[in-house]
């Protein structure tokens, strides 16, 4: 549906809250801020309300808020479950609070959705109708449009797509649960992978150093180190495994990737297309089938929370 006024877009991320102002029809804001985060200390809220009070224009005009949330949280109640990256956030009723503040409708949806909202509708995806978006980084995360439509599920918890079993012998996520595909194919579990492997004696240029990254795993691999590699040809094949399932379940025409492990090129894509043209039942899922890196960077919370403010006015 057409909107006239203008959407505040609020991104709730680890390190910064950010805030901007839209106007119809321009993915340029006409402001733009940002605050420290500081998650893990009281008053993320305050913080949040007030960086939206500072940029909310003199003039008024604001139609709706939009908010990037980390999740497990309800967007058809505006309420987070509980999210481990903000302790004091449980059972809180974010979308609830800010629409009183305000005084405007406050839709709220968790950051991977959103992504994929966003990138469907001004990034990598447009013109698709059936989207599949996958951020890997610190943890693996999902987001499906189905038919020009997020797929959002009864409790508003479908598409937990790093929480999908590759493997129910795997090593535990950092959710508890054995063998998600978080466990094999995040940054995370590409360094455990590599720590292990040392410690049963692997022979390596990397070292079992606290502060390995994947960055460096990475750089020792394109640098021809075996554990290297095996450590990334482990994470993509776990990838094609599961976004395999994810054709079958979904059927797409686009697959985008966001998130940093996924900016290591062949070291994870070349696996991955090997294990996911293996695993899939039939070639027709592959036919026409796009494969594209994410579009918009930093920004994929703030216009995915633009997008969801539009399609829900
Ligand atoms: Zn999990």
């Amino acid at each position: 549906m057409a909107f006239m006024g203008k959407i505040v877009a609020v991104d709730v991320g680890g390190t910064h809250l950010r805030a901007a102002v839209y106007e119809p029809d321009n993915t340029k804001p006409i402001s733009h801020q940002r605050v420290e985060t500081h998650s893990n200390e009281p008053g993320v809220y305050e913080r949040l309300q007030a960086l939206v009070e500072n940029i909310w224009p003199k003039n008024g005009g604001v139609d709706s808020i939009g908010v990037a949330s980390p999740g497990p949280l309800d967007p058809h109640t505006g309420y987070i479950l509980k999210t481990p990256n903000i302790p004091e956030w449980e059972n809180f009723p974010l979308g609830p609070d800010l629409s009183e503040r305000f005084k405007v409708p406050v839709f709220v949806d968790n950051d991977a959705n959103l992504a994929a909202l966003g990138e469907w509708k001004f990034g990598a995806g447009r013109g698709h109708h059936h989207v599949l978006y996958l951020t890997v980084s610190t943890g693996v995360g999902g987001g499906v449009i189905a038919d020009d439509h997020l797929l959002q599920g009864y409790h508003g918890l479908a598409t937990e797509l790093g929480h999908v079993i590759v493997d129910p012998d795997g090593p535990p996520c950092s959710c508890g649960f054995a063998g998600h595909l978080e466990a094999f194919s995040s940054g995370p579990a590409i360094v455990k992978y590599v720590l292990e492997q040392l410690e049963a004696g692997a022979t390596s240029d990397l070292k079992r150093d606290p502060d390995l990254t994947p960055r460096h795993i990475a750089d020792a691999a394109v640098h021809g180190d075996a554990l290297g590699i095996a450590a990334y040809r482990r994470a993509g094949e776990y990838l094609g495994i599961a976004v395999a399932t994810f054709l079958h379940a979904f059927d797409p025409s686009i697959v985008i990737f966001g998130g940093g492990v996924t900016k290591v090129g062949p070291l994870l894509f070349d696996p991955f297309h090997a294990s996911l043209k293996k695993r899939v039942f039939h070639p027709r899922y592959l036919e026409n089938l796009k494969i594209e890196m994410a579009a918009l960077g930093d920004d994929a919370g703030l216009l995915g929370a633009l997008a969801l403010a539009q399609i829900s006015l």
